[in-house]
């Protein structure tokens, strides 16, 4: 199987960590691994290179992880703390001459048409993003890396078009395209197809509450966050993992999240050789004395495979 290499850009809760105002032990422990930005990753994996999430702090996590392209951004739903950036994608757009590949779900696309109707609007503000959705579901579809959406031309006064060969301009709205299904889950991570090598990606069908949302598989590492409950037949996708990422935001019982208690019974049944913890909140102790906590209570629980709390900068690959 394919080596995917992810890193941690953001692992703090929603109000990121420290909370603005907030003087508590945490909030003002100058470890940097308590400094968290809203939750987000990077994924190196079969040649491209995915960001999951955009939230409020994408600008920064562009800059701090030096990145100026991306392949593709996954959304595991619309919540602002991982959508609150779009608009940055400009900066994007601007240096690949491309529109961002989108890939999210139908409901997250008619939450971003609401809340970014200049992005989707027939006749665009000049300089507005430029995105192209493709729409997914839980079961695993495939990406072709260099099978890239037209190219940008920026027109004075009028924004971006798309330049034919016979030299006419044309507006960028584009249909929304449907992503390839995976015929099987056969979850090699390389797929033939399309006269090229495509990439694999399984998504993870999760609940937050009771809104649907996604987390994804790359090879032997997935990454899965924002869920408050995981299908017993999603678990099937996380075999014989070598990392898996779990999200929590306090010891209590919490309507939209995992708790601690919970996360941890959960990372013991999918068995991952690492389980890193993310979206964490202010509640939990500052970052070293919580992987001591969470040695002694995977202890005590008898779970087996190592479970820390991820920071921000993290790298894992598998
Ligand atoms: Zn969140
Ligand atoms: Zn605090
Ligand atoms: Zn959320």
């Amino acid at each position: 199987m394919m080596q995917a290499k992810l890193t941690f850009l953001g692992t703090g809760t929603s109000l990121g960590v420290p909370i603005v105002g907030c003087s508590c032990n945490v909030c003002t422990s100058p470890d940097s691994k308590d400094k968290r930005l809203r939750a987000s990753a990077l994924v190196e994996y079969g040649g491209l290179r995915i960001l999951i999430d955009a939230g409020p702090d994408f600008r920064y996590q562009m800059l701090r992880q030096n990145v100026c392209a991306l392949d593709a951004i996954f959304l595991t739903h619309n919540h602002k703390d991982h959508t609150g950036g779009i608009d940055d994608v400009r900066a994007l757009n601007y240096i690949a001459r491309q529109a961002v590949a989108i890939w999210c779900e139908e409901p997250v696309y008619k939450s971003l048409k609401q809340s970014y109707g200049y992005i989707f609007s027939d006749i665009k503000y000049p300089g507005a993003p430029e995105v192209n959705i493709h729409l997914i579901d839980e079961r695993p579809f495939i990406i072709y890396p260099g099978h890239s959406d037209k190219v940008l031309d920026w027109v004075h006064d009028v924004g971006y078009r798309y330049r034919l060969a016979d030299g006419s301009l044309v507006p960028t709205g584009e249909p929304v395209a449907i992503a390839e299904k995976a015929d099987d889950a056969g979850y090699s991570g390389l797929c033939k197809g399309l006269g090229g090598d495509g990439v694999e990606i399984i998504p993870i069908r999760g609940l937050h509450d009771k809104m649907p949302v996604l987390g994804f598989r790359f090879g032997n590492i997935a990454y899965i966050t924002d869920m408050s409950s995981l299908p017993h037949s999603e678990l099937n996708k996380l075999k014989g993992l070598e990392h898996v990422s779990l999200n929590t935001v306090s010891y209590k019982p919490h309507h939209s999240h995992f708790s601690l208690d919970e996360a941890l019974e959960l990372a013991g049944r999918i068995g991952a050789r690492n389980t890193w913890l993310t979206h964490l909140s202010h509640t939990f102790p500052r970052h070293s004395e919580f992987e001591e906590q969470l040695a002694l209570m995977c202890l005590q629980k008898g779970i087996k495979n190592k479970v820390r709390p991820a920071w921000d900068g993290l790298e894992i690959v598998g």
